[in-house]
């Protein structure tokens, strides 16, 4: 599998991927496009997302990809012009991140609703195995605590990764954010259950940001992960001595972060007080 940029379209395997245009564009993105803002779609197949994009019904969103759940892609507006992802947001001291970014929507249910011991989608449908964990923004529905969260299939992960990747070298892009990093107040996707530190190591590797980056948990008595910054929030769970972690992103002394497991694999999410890493 391998994609390509021509024409500010995207390709793969030599032919141009699926195309279903959304007439919701703005003007030129600059170049360089310095951000990737990713979503999870809160809906069912990539194509269903992609013709809502393009209805007349819709309100005027769009994004540049959809990516489906078995990785196949549908574009929906050129690289090279603003989509209408982003809506209200704030990043780097810039507001209206349409004009700064590429977004890449990924099919994904988000946030399920349980019903006796099942969790459904806001359709009724039930995901079976949810990412089970508390948004780091807040969850959507007020509770408190692990709540589940359609997963991400690695292939859509990985495909997601790759094309990312290509985006980073062809336009500049110099960080990848979330919908819910860039708009806190409103926003859950990509939650998570989309792993964006582990995401941004496959894409930028060894390069030197801040992310990618394994800090150790430096005190004996373990250290309090919470589910937000603050030790107002709720604790997840106590993090031995020695235990691995990723920063995600920084609020104060806090830091958002993916802890490693044993296997040197992102196994989870949250937030702790930096001054206990090292
Ligand atoms: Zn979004």
């Amino acid at each position: 599998m391998a994609f390509a940029i021509s024409a500010n379209q995207l390709r793969r395997d030599g032919k141009p991927v699926t195309s279903i245009p959304s007439p919701y564009t703005g003007g030129a993105l600059p170049s360089p496009t310095r951000f990737l803002v990713m979503h999870f779609t809160y809906g069912a197949s990539a194509l269903s997302s992609a013709e809502w994009f393009r209805s007349k019904a819709n309100e005027g969103s769009s994004a540049h990809l959809v990516i489906d759940r078995d990785g196949s892609v549908i574009q929906c507006v050129r690289f090279d012009k603003v989509a209408w992802h982003a809506g209200q947001s704030t990043w780097r001291g810039l507001s209206g991140l349409n004009q700064y970014s590429i977004g890449i929507e990924l099919a994904n249910w988000g946030y399920l609703n349980p019903v006796g011991t099942e969790w459904k989608t806001h359709t009724g449908v039930t995901i079976a195995h949810p990412h089970m964990a508390a948004h780091r923004n807040g969850n959507p529905n007020g509770v408190k605590g692990p709540i589940g969260w359609e997963a991400y299939p690695p292939v859509q992960f990985q495909t997601a990764a790759e094309i990312a990747r290509l985006l980073a070298e062809s336009y500049g892009v110099e960080e990848i954010v979330g919908h819910d990093g860039i708009s806190p107040d409103r926003k859950w996707d990509p939650g998570p259950a989309f792993d964006i530190a582990h995401f941004r190591s496959l894409v930028f590797g060894g390069r030197a940001d801040n992310s990618g980056i394994s800090l150790r948990v430096d005190v004996a008595e373990g250290l309090n992960l919470r589910s937000g910054p603050g030790t107002t929030f709720p604790v997840v769970r106590l993090l031995p001595a020695g235990t691995l972690v990723e920063p995600i992103e920084r609020d104060g002394r806090w830091l958002s972060v993916s802890v490693m497991n044993a296997q040197g694999q992102p196994s989870q999410t949250g937030w702790v007080h930096d001054h206990y890493l090292s």
